[in-house]
């Protein structure tokens, strides 16, 4: 099994894990480009955003992938902050299971 997140959410690879459900993980960013910089990631291993169908089932988890990562942004205390996906290679993607960057703790 290659996929990092896949190791990490079966425990082979350490990480700084802030949150844990039955479908989700989130864990500090190992090159943070923010003061707080964590992924929120879904246990099921989906290559990237844009794998997910086109059907209320896609809209479904979809929509929980973001409301987790809500969940997480107010665990953290964040009063703001920025979301971001990278979607496939040329969407800047390096890691190819999806996951939501949760960015902040400016000022
Ligand atoms: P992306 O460009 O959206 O695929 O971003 C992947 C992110 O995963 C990058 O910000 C990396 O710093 C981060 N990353 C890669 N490996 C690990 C790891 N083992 N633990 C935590 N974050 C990681
Ligand atoms: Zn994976």
């Amino acid at each position: 099994m290659g996929c990092v997140f896949c190791r990490i959410i079966a425990g082979e690879l350490p990480s700084r894990k802030v949150y844990e459900d039955e479908g989700f993980v989130a864990f500090h960013d190992i090159r943070p480009k923010a003061p707080v910089h964590v992924l929120v990631v879904p246990k099921e291993h989906v290559e990237k955003l844009s794998d997910y169908p086109d059907t209320e089932e896609g809209e479904r988890k979809l929509g929980a992938l973001f409301r987790t990562a809500n969940r997480v942004a107010q665990l953290l205390g964040l009063q703001g902050y920025r979301v971001q996906v990278n979607v496939g290679e040329k969407g800047g993607q390096e890691v190819f299971h999806v996951h939501v960057h949760v960015m902040g703790g400016w000022g």
